[in-house]
């Protein structure tokens, strides 16, 4: 069975590095905040994302949401749960990743990442990983996604902060992450070298 893919999916899959069932969700999520929120050209879309998986680079990817432009919250919740907050219209929603598309497969998951499924069984599971892929992909809006609008408060923009100079290794950090010990300004990495 051939996935179908439009070029968004294309371009995700080259950023991210291969097919997965997250990218496809992460797709999913990315493509309906495109119909319905503008691409952050700059920082007006700031997505908080409640896990660090494959989904995530796709929205990085479609919608320009990065960590390194900061409009890119992580929460550490593992749920497949994004929320974004449009600047331009000063309102948010949150989109939900609904379906339990593994149910009853952990065991069979874990064994396959392990690389300990015997070949007859990798090649079912990875069949059926395929189909599941692909149901991601294809099923309406309403069957994947759960959507709605939650009132937050803006999130903070990203901010320039001044940098200072370790006085033990050297480098130059944000001045707001500086510890000190023994009278010292430390970097954090340092701080927790001496320190911790
Ligand atoms: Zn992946
Ligand atoms: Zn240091």
């Amino acid at each position: 069975m051939a996935i179908e893919m439009d070029d968004d999916l294309k371009k995700a899959v080259q950023f991210h590095g291969h097919m997965c069932p997250g990218l496809a969700m992460g797709y999913r999520v990315a493509k309906y905040v495109k119909e319905h929120y503008p691409r952050s050209e700059d920082e007006e879309l700031v997505a908080i994302v409640e896990n660090s998986s494959c989904s995530v680079d796709a929205i990085q990817d479609m919608l320009s949401c990065t960590s390194g432009k900061g409009n890119l919250i992580f929460r550490d919740y593992g749920k497949q749960a994004f929320t974004f907050y449009s600047r331009d219209k000063g309102k948010a929603m949150r989109i939900y990743v609904k379906g339990d598309f593994f149910e009853g497969m952990d065991d069979v998951r874990r064994k396959y990442f392990q690389g300990k499924l015997n070949p007859e069984e990798k090649t079912e599971f990875e069949a059926l990983r395929e189909k599941i892929i692909d149901m991601i992909l294809t099923a309406p809006d309403d069957e994947v996604l759960s959507v709605k609008e939650v009132d937050i408060p803006a999130p903070a923009k990203a901010r320039i902060y001044p940098s200072l100079k370790c006085q033990q290794c050297g480098e130059a950090f944000m001045e707001i992450l500086g510890r000190t010990a023994g009278g010292k300004v430390l970097c954090k990495e340092c701080f927790e070298k001496t320190v911790c």
